[in-house]
């Protein structure tokens, strides 16, 4: 177990994190991102090399302090997300601001401070986008420009960290069954099905496959839709 690589997964409270933090645990020792610690030890039960990192990811120094501690990483996930929806007409500054908050700059400081120990184990940093990181629809404007901005985000940190080893994944799934899923139908005023939407095992299932490719392998960018009915 000690010998275990390390991987540190935000948003591993719930949703789509903590079924990446499952599906690397039998691999990988895990800190586990996230703000509430009841749900952090919910998912550590059972997994037996896994530790909460409880950070709330709007707050810089909280980030700074629990980066500092981590030597030498892996694996990043970054899976930590809010989908703050609207219109143009109906988004004031605040949805713009809170979206890009946690969904680029807490990925883009998380990533910098991390980056001396990622490069240490010529690690890997995996970004969970969406679809809406590839084409925006209307009404999701917020949301949709900060993943556009993540894509961007991923492919620099590609380019750049390259020559140190580097392996940069971006993952793009489609909508998926979790919490966040949940408050967006609720939002477009829909009945929730949880069958019409993707597991969050399934988006793990290929999270985990970039992770273990092997060495010679870079999986940069990966698809994820549901499946045609
Ligand atoms: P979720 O169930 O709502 O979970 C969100 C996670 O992000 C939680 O663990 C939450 O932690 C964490 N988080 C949010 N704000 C945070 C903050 N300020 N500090 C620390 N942690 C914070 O969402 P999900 O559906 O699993 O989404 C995971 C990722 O997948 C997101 O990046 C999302 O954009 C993306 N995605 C989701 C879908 C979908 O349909 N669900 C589709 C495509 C892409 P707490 O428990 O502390 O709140």
């Amino acid at each position: 177990m000690a010998d275990q690589p390390l991987a540190l997964v935000t948003g591993a409270s719930r949703g789509i994190g903590a079924a990446v933090a499952r599906a690397l645990a039998p691999t990988h020792r895990l800190l586990l991102g996230g703000r509430d610690e009841t749900a952090l030890a919910g998912v550590a039960e059972g997994l037996p090399s896994a530790k909460p990192w409880r950070v709330d990811l709007t707050d810089p120094a909280a980030i700074a302090d629990a980066a500092g501690r981590i030597d030498e990483l892996s694996v990043l996930v970054h899976s930590a997300g809010v989908a703050k929806l609207g219109t143009v007409a109906e988004s004031g500054a605040d949805a713009w601001r809170d979206n890009f908050e946690v969904n680029l700059v807490a990925v883009a400081e998380l990533t910098r401070l991390l980056l001396p120990a990622l490069r240490a184990a010529r690690g890997h940093v995996v970004l969970i986008n969406s679809g809406q990181g590839l084409s925006a629809r209307p009404g999701w404007g917020p949301y949709a420009a900060s993943k556009f901005a993540l894509r961007a985000f991923a492919d620099v940190l590609r380019a750049e960290e390259e020559p140190n080893g580097l392996r940069v994944t971006s993952v793009f799934p489609g909508r998926t069954d979790t919490d966040m899923q949940r408050s967006v139908v609720e939002g477009e005023g829909g009945e929730y099905t949880p069958s019409n939407y993707l597991l969050p095992d399934s988006v793990a299932a290929a999270v985990s496959g970039a992770v273990t490719a092997s060495d010679d392998a870079h999986l940069t960018e990966l698809v994820i839709r549901p499946r045609p009915r």
